[in-house]
């Protein structure tokens, strides 16, 4: 039942881990993980009901409920203060996932690594990593039925620097090493850039400074694809 996209996600948490997956769920993640080792712990977190009763099935036909903990509630507030060393936050756009994050910040005091999946925005993530003390340490990104998921793992406390504003908007990592999946996502966006651009000339009103934006990111996708073999 578990996606390649969440197997990629659990594989960066630690072997041991205790962590949150903050908007779980059926919990298929926390289940995969904690199934595979005896000594990791989860909260798996929901703000709705509807997926909050699927994760505690979920949780009750593998018997996991000694080692995952299903908890109501939103964002970071189901989780006390010094409850977790990992969290994961995946599925959702980057800037819901940033707002929890800015929300729940008196809780990221023990945190060591946030794996992050956003399924769009991914430069609200990297913005925010970076202005909250945590470097992004590794980057991937997934393609499954069609789609590109980007995968952020940052870890707390390491000596950072200050990221281009191409470095947000392509991962400083995944800019560094470019891999297929790297220019099949940038192919596709930037078909979709230009299929925006085209409707914005189409409008009546001038959208003037819209357009100078995206040409702006056009230039700069066209950039990194320039290289591909
Ligand atoms: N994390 C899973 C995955 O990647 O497959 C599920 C993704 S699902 C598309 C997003 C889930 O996040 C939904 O179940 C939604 O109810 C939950 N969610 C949205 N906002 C939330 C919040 N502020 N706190 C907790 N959960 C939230």
């Amino acid at each position: 039942t578990i996606s390649d996209r969440l197997k990629r996600v659990a594989s960066y948490l630690p072997a041991g881990s205790h962590f949150a997956d903050i908007g779980s769920d059926h919990a298929y993640l926390p289940c995969f993980v904690c199934q595979h080792d005896e000594k990791a712990k989860a909260i798996a977190g929901e703000v709705v009901e509807g997926p909050y009763k699927s994760a505690r099935a979920t949780v009750k036909v593998y018997q996991l409920h000694d080692v995952i903990d299903v908890r109501l509630g939103d964002g970071l507030s189901i989780i006390e203060k010094d409850e977790v060393k990992q969290i994961v936050i995946a599925g959702m756009g980057g800037k819901l996932i940033t707002s929890i994050l800015q929300q729940g910040n008196d809780k990221l005091e023990s945190v060591e690594r946030l794996i992050i999946q956003p399924n769009v925005d991914a430069k609200a993530v990297r913005n925010w990593t970076y202005h909250h003390g945590y470097k992004i340490v590794q980057e991937e990104i997934v393609e499954e039925n069609g789609h590109f998921y980007e995968i952020i793992v940052a870890d707390k406390g390491e000596t950072n620097r200050k990221l281009s504003e191409q470095e947000i908007m392509f991962g400083p990592l995944l800019l560094a090493n470019k891999s297929s999946a790297f220019y099949h996502k940038w192919k596709s966006e930037q078909r979709k850039i230009q299929f925006v651009m085209n409707q914005l000339e189409l409008a009546s009103v001038p959208q003037t400074e819209k357009l100078a934006r995206f040409n702006n990111e056009l230039s700069w996708v066209k950039e990194v694809l320039q290289d591909e073999g």
